[in-house]
């Protein structure tokens, strides 16, 4: 009985070459893989309830005779079978049936049902349950709790569940190996807790399986984040192998850089500066990232590294997610660095023909020392002569390996660049632990002195000309305001449309006002010749789509109206309503919903209301969206794991850290055994 569990899932019944293909395509080629394939959720198919006990909302099974079967035409035609045992009555709907179906369920026919109880027309109902034919007295109700699998390429539950427990049959005969060190407070291990998991008990405690708090949830989730971590060192070791060139100079160029400022960093940009400078001395790339709260003057953080990096002979790659970032980061860095005699290339999605080939033929011969830009840069043909740093702003939606594809662009001799991230918004501790293990942490705990938090409250867009009478006398002292269109849509189009009906409303309601208009449809130079008027002061109300989450300082404008925001983040929210509190007024913000609104749109708002503090509000949007959402790495599926779930497991994470580092330090040979264990072929770093 050699390690069966090693064996490939051809050795299993019922899996011919063409399964076997599906299932490498879902990285599973062993019969040990399927163990760590674990269930997402459970059904509860161990006991028939009466149907008297059946609540809304419930997963159960009944038995019952049908007392009738009909095709009712209401709204929609549907097939309604009245089911009966001694204690009530439910009924059955199914909105597609076939005549078979229906002649099959006479009256008298014993049917055992699964499916989830619903408030109806005529009480209880289950829509479409799963049903079979029964005998009076047929005992065999499932001897476990059912597991529901993730459904991958196409196979089905019962395939799953098929292949699933034959793995789990085998367990027994040749366990998997235990990769952690022995975990003296964790009452189950390895073995146990996978059998347990792939098939509770009817006993199982249910509540606990779903809020992922069983021991053996605990069990795996701490080995799949233990997993995690170890996969992102190894990304940070192989990418620091590679030597990088020690920047050293520019410490004159950055004092007079510092100097000229009509202000003085603060104490946390200077010790995050000095964090970076001490970096990049090192012959070996920086890794690090940088996070602070809006305001907290990031952008300031990184000209500082991008001087140092110029001074000592090298290019610097400034990358931003959207045009409107960038073309900020273009202002910002021409009014700093153009009177030091640096010259700033620029390369976006927009450049084309003769500017694009001068911006490439300007990058390529290092003509250009700072190049801004958006993903555009990492596009085939753009080469750099000497890069020697990578500034990535709003990390979260780049991908780690677009960031990688930049850095082998350094040029030839180079090496790897230096890398400095920026996030635009806080990430919990906990999921900045998880999710950028791979890079040095710098925090700018600290904003400018003078910044006043924002007053904000909420209203229901039925008391709408009471915010519009607001905005009057708010711009009517003198004071600027935002009036900030949201709409799910992705489309710039619709986007545009609706700033365009909203800012007429506001022109017709308020014809004494000057009322701009922004949004991601205009012309650079337009929306430059827009955002210069209103930050001049010849704009009193400026209409915008959510464009301005980024890049936009005008510290007259005190008062912000966000519409819809029941739509948007928590994130994007704070983001926003960081345009606002600049200046020395108190500053307000209108967040001016649409009724009723959900439980969790609520809190969200809720949430708003009560804090100015960027870190809490990243911890609250954790908690309500997940950190897919709060990472925008929800479609790539980078923070989807199969048992760990954050922020419910986040007390495991400092034995996580321990865990991993104890690994690295004795038993490395353990690190790559566990990464294929729990990330499947780990197809994700096969590229680096
Ligand atoms: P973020 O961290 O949100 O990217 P920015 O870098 O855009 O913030 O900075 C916000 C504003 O604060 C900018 O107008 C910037 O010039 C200003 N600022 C940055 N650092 C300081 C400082 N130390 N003192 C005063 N104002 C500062
Ligand atoms: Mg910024």
């Amino acid at each position: 009985m050699a390690s069966l569990a090693g064996d490939p899932v051809t050795q299993l019944r019922g899996v011919g070459p063409k399964l076997a293909e599906k299932l490498a395509e879902a990285g599973i080629h062993r019969v040990e893989d399927l163990l760590f394939h674990l269930p997402l959720r459970y059904q509860d198919r161990t006991r028939i309830t009466p149907i008297a006990a059946v609540r809304e909302g419930d997963d159960v099974v009944v038995e019952g005779e049908v007392r009738i079967a009909d095709v009712a035409f209401g709204r929609r035609r549907s097939l309604v079978v009245r089911l009966q045992d001694g204690s009530g009555t439910l009924t059955l709907r199914f909105f597609h049936f076939s005549a078979a179906q229906k002649n099959a369920l006479q009256a008298g026919t014993r049917l055992r049902c699964y499916g989830q109880v619903r408030r109806g027309a005529s009480g209880a109902e289950m829509y479409h349950p799963e049903y079979r034919r029964v005998e009076e007295g047929e005992s065999s109700v499932e001897d476990t709790l059912t597991p529901v699998y993730p459904t991958i390429n196409g196979l089905g539950q019962q395939q799953w569940r098929n292949l699933c427990g034959q793995a789990v049959t085998r367990l027994r005969g040749a366990a998997p190996p235990e990769l952690l060190p022995p975990l003296a407070d964790f009452p189950i291990g390895l073995v146990d807790a996978l059998s347990f998991l792939h098939a509770p008990p009817p006993d199982a405690p249910v509540a606990a399986l779903r809020d992922g708090e069983h021991p053996a949830q605990l069990r795996l989730a701490l080995e799949e984040l233990v997993a995690h971590q170890l996969s992102l060192q190894d990304l940070r070791a192989l990418q620091q192998r590679e030597g990088a060139p020690a920047l050293r100079q520019g410490e004159a160029l950055l004092q007079q850089f510092l100097a000229g400022l009509p202000f003085s960093p603060t104490a946390a940009q200077q010790r995050v500066i000095g964090e970076i400078r001490a970096d990049l001395a090192e012959p070996r790339p920086m890794l690090r990232l940088v996070q602070g709260d809006v305001g907290s003057g990031k952008t300031l953080v990184a000209a500082a590294a991008a001087l140092l990096a110029i001074a000592s002979g090298y290019q610097v790659a400034v990358m931003a997610p959207t045009e409107i970032l960038a073309e900020q980061h273009r202002r910002n860095f021409s009014a700093w660095f153009e009177p030091l005699g640096i010259a700033i290339g620029w390369l976006s999605g927009r450049s084309k023909g003769r500017a694009r080939s001068q911006a490439l033929a300007a990058i390529a011969s290092g003509e250009a020392g700072l190049i801004i830009g958006t993903h555009a840069l990492f596009q085939e043909d753009v080469a750099f002569q000497r890069l020697g740093l990578v500034i990535v702003d709003e990390q979260h939606r780049f991908g780690v390996h677009q960031r990688l594809t930049l850095t082998e662009k350094a040029g030839a001799e180079v090496g790897r660049p230096h890398q400095l991230v920026m996030t635009a918004t806080p990430i919990p501790r906990t999921l900045a632990m998880v999710a950028y293990a791979d890079l040095d942490c710098s925090v700018i705990d600290e904003l400018p002195p003078g910044r006043k938090p924002v007053d904000t409250v909420l209203i229901d867009n039925k008391r709408r000309d009471q915010v519009v009478a607001r905005v009057a006398a708010a711009c009517s002292s003198g004071r600027q305001a935002y009036w900030v269109c949201t709409l799910v849509e992705e489309s710039d189009v619709l986007q545009a449309q609706a700033a365009e009906a909203t800012a007429e409303e506001l022109r017709t309601a308020l014809p004494q006002l000057r009322v701009g208009l922004i949004h991601g449809r205009l012309k650079s130079a337009e929306k430059d010749a827009v955002m210069t008027g209103f930050k001049a002061g010849e704009l009193d109300l400026l209409v915008a789509t959510t464009v301005i989450e980024v890049g936009v300082d005008v510290p007259n404008a005190s008062l912000m109206i966000i519409e819809n925001p029941e739509r948007l983040g928590l994130a994007q929210l704070h983001q926003l309503r960081g345009r606002v509190g600049r200046g020395d007024t108190a500053s307000h913000c209108v967040l001016l919903y649409q009724s009723p609104l959900s439980r969790n749109g609520k809190q969200r708002l809720g949430a708003m209301r009560a804090s100015n503090d960027g870190f809490f509000i990243a911890e609250k949007d954790l908690e309500l969206r997940g950190p897919g959402e709060v990472l925008g790495t929800r479609q790539t599926g980078l923070m989807e794991f199969r048992v760990a779930r954050l922020p419910e497991h986040n007390h495991l994470l400092d034995r996580v850290q321990a865990i991993a580092g104890e690994i690295q330090a004795r038993q490395p040979q353990l690190a790559g055994p566990l990464v294929r264990r729990w990330t499947g072929s780990s197809q994700r770093y096969a590229k680096v």
